[in-house]
């Protein structure tokens, strides 16, 4: 009998992926290795994540250490650990804006923490009516309740019955967003999520102002900013938190992934001095009754202190920005192909090549078609929609990025080809 996997994957066509995985077994920088032996440049960073790159002994020492300790312990009530205190200072000493630290288990739960927190506010400045949630077109927020609501991705939302309540805008548009809250009535809304560069929706960096002009919008409706950096933090766009370079300061900010470049899972939500306010005005005011068992995991938070040492000790964070144009000086010959539709990018380490629908034969099969072409010539790269995306570790130097852009190049040519053979038959 053939080989049939019991382990469901996410994201995944289990009635092809159960008979073969790609079984990765080790990494070391940029590359990582599959059980065979074979290399491939992690031209991804995992899922967004491995911002440091692979295999670094400082984090699991840090974490060894920290377990030799106490692996984790409650941080319910007035339980705390050491880790999680520090990090706590930290990160919010690196935020842009006077803040608390609400840790999570990943992003989508810090999502869900994040539109909880957002409603429960309202709710206690005297305002419960402010109960919708605002996203955009072509975001992914995770898959969580909220997240699954909040997201853009039609595809993701298929099948799962009626949503939270929520409304959806243009991904490019400011007046799209005033005009909803125009209609919606500002004091029906809780907060609006966006991510600084949409990420998994297919990397679409935002127009020219949007940023500023949305956190505008919010201001004057009294809408919270939500900036979901889950992607875009810890170096991914040049900065701490991805939200910096638009010289605007949100509400509250969701993260998880290249806080600990993966090491161990964790996540958060930096929140505004002003959102946390009433919460933590005197000893009785309200509980925010939620919160996950490994919230302030004592190991994971130690993964993501050794995670930080190494991003600052190595200058990482800037080269999301300083690495951004090498990235499009690789990708944007690839523009010139026949199959592709654009380019996008240029904010930030992560790029996508759009696939044109109508120059390729079967485009049910052109993407994957790119990433197996792609993963022969030993690059792992990332289908999403309709295109092909990259998001390397930020220890990436240009020759690795040329190495992603010329694998894909020859996942296109298949397709070119492909076009060309119809063309003459
Ligand atoms: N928000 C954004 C912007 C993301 O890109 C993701 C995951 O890719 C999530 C939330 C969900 O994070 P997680 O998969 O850790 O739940």
């Amino acid at each position: 009998m053939s080989y049939d996997s019991k382990l469901w994957h996410p994201f995944a066509q289990m009635g092809a992926v159960r008979h073969g995985e790609l079984v990765i077994e080790r990494g070391e920088g940029v590359f990582v290795f599959d059980e065979d032996g074979n290399r491939y440049l992690d031209a991804t960073a995992s899922l967004w994540y491995a911002n440091i790159g692979h295999g670094r002994r400082e984090i699991a020492e840090a974490v060894a250490a920290q377990m030799q300790k106490i692996e984790a312990y409650s941080a319910f009530g007035d339980f705390a650990t050491r880790p999680g205190l520090d990090l706590a200072e930290r990160l919010t000493d690196l935020a842009p804006m006077p803040s608390r630290l609400f840790l999570t288990s990943g992003g989508g739960d810090s999502v869900d923490t994040a539109t909880k927190l957002a409603r429960r506010y309202w709710f206690e400045v005297g305002q419960p009516d402010r109960t919708l949630v605002v996203s955009r077109t072509a975001g992914y927020h995770g898959t969580h309740g909220y997240g699954t609501a909040l997201g853009g991705i039609e595809a993701n939302r298929v099948g799962f019955g009626p949503q939270v309540e929520s409304a959806q805008v243009a991904w490019d548009s400011v007046d799209a967003l005033r005009d909803r809250i125009g209609e919606l009535g500002a004091d029906r809304v809780a907060a609006f999520f966006v991510e600084p560069v949409i990420g998994a929706g297919g990397v679409y960096p935002p127009p020219d102002g949007y940023i500023q002009g949305v956190a505008e919008v919010c201001r004057e409706a009294g809408v919270l900013l939500v900036v979901d950096s889950v992607i875009c933090g810890f170096g991914r766009l040049g900065t701490w938190y991805g939200i910096e370079r638009f010289d605007v300061v949100p509400d509250m900010i969701t993260f998880a992934k290249g806080v600990t470049s993966g090491y161990l899972p964790l996540g958060g939500v930096i929140v505004s001095d002003e959102i946390a306010e009433p919460f933590f005005r005197a000893p009785d005011s309200p509980m925010f009754r939620h919160g996950a068992t490994y919230a302030g995991h004592a190991a994971c938070c130690a993964a993501a202190m050794a995670n930080l040492d190494i991003l600052e000790k190595e200058g990482l964070v800037a080269r999301g920005r300083e690495l951004e144009g090498a990235l499009m000086d690789a990708f944007e010959p690839l523009a010139s192909s026949p199959v592709v539709s654009e380019v996008r990018g240029g904010t930030g380490l992560l790029a996508a090549v759009g696939i044109d629908a109508a120059a390729v034969p079967d485009m049910g099969t052109a993407v994957a078609q790119v990433v197996k072409q792609a993963r022969a010539e030993g690059v792992l790269v990332r289908g999403l929609g309709a295109g092909v995306a990259v998001s390397p570790p930020l220890t990436a130097e240009p020759e690795h990025l040329q190495m992603a852009a010329d694998a894909i190049g020859a996942g296109l040519a298949v397709l070119a080809e492909q076009r060309s053979n119809v063309a003459s038959s």
